[in-house]
């Protein structure tokens, strides 16, 4: 057997060509807010990514490029201007902040209707209650549309994630078990991954060490989310080793090409949401 590859970047490309669409009827472009504090090479990357594929679809962005050393009082200055500012949408902030700054402060003071990276206690906590929230975080979303394309009944699903931070594992746990699957949620200080990874009908990789995930971690057949990108030698490789379990595998996605366009794709998906709401739409 052959894992099935799950090409993230066409159905992104496919998700983007029908928001352009959309947004080409509308009177005015849907704006995203990007709010950076330093200069991190990843988060550069990221952003840049996030504003080229915007562009290409029609959206409007602007960036808030601040110092690495931007005092707490300015970014929550330019949150409030963003939350504001009526011809804004969306709003995200990129993480990782610099250390002196307080995320939790600064993601809680973003309007939720205009909190498209769905991080906002009020967004989280309607999820966690299976309520419908104004935006979910734009990687899990990602996820579940690609394990939806290749699993659309996810009820009984045994499922296995690992990693547990508040933009992946915790969304995406919540996501699941809305959906009825059976979720056990990992991190680091888990004893004997392997024995609850074989165990899984979908496995979810989200820690960010390179190719941790071995084809004696799987079950015949699984089906496989890469959302590492770790790098490695120059390359970008995923937290699963493609090479050792794509004969095991029943599906898998290849890291670059998977979760990531995904990712992009959702977030502006969001953006797009946010225009409708705030225009009664
Ligand atoms: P994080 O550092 O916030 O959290 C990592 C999680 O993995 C923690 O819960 C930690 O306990 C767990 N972990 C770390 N090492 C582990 C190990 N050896 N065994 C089991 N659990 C372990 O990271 P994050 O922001 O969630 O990102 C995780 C990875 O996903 C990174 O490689 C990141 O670059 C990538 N990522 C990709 C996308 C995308 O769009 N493709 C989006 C977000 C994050």
């Amino acid at each position: 057997m052959t894992a099935k590859i799950m090409d993230g970047k066409s159905l992104a490309e496919e998700i983007l060509a029908d928001l352009q669409k959309k947004i080409s009827q509308l009177p005015v472009a849907p704006h995203l807010a990007i709010i950076l504090a330093g200069d991190d090479d990843s988060s550069l990357i990221y952003v840049r990514n996030k504003q080229k594929a915007a562009e290409k679809i029609g959206m409007q962005t602007t960036l808030f490029h601040l110092p690495e050393n931007v005092s707490q009082e300015e970014v929550l200055n330019i949150v409030d201007h963003c939350n504001n500012d009526e011809k804004i949408n969306g709003i995200i902030v990129q993480l990782p902040l610099p250390k002196h700054l307080n995320s939790n402060l600064i993601i809680n003071s973003i309007n939720p209707q205009k909190d498209v990276d769905g991080f906002h206690p009020y967004n989280t906590g309607l999820l966690q209650n299976n309520e419908k929230p104004y935006f979910v975080a734009a990687t899990p979303l990602g996820i579940m549309t690609l394990i939806k394309q290749v699993c659309p009944d996810l009820s009984g699903k045994n499922v296995v994630l690992i990693g547990a931070s508040l933009i992946v594992g915790r969304p995406l746990a919540t996501l699941l078990l809305n959906q009825e699957c059976t979720v056990t949620v990992t991190h680091i200080h888990t004893l004997n991954i392997r024995e609850l990874t074989q165990k899984a009908d979908i496995l979810v990789a989200a820690c960010g060490v390179s190719k941790l995930v071995k084809k004696d971690w799987i079950k015949p057949g699984a089906i496989l989310i890469d959302v590492g990108i770790n790098r490695e030698n120059g390359k970008v490789c995923g937290d699963i080793d493609f090479a050792d379990i794509v004969e095991k595998a029943g599906a898998v996605t290849p890291v670059p090409g998977g979760v990531g366009p995904m990712t992009v794709a959702m977030l502006l998906h969001n953006t797009f949401q946010a225009y409708l709401l705030q225009h009664n739409l």
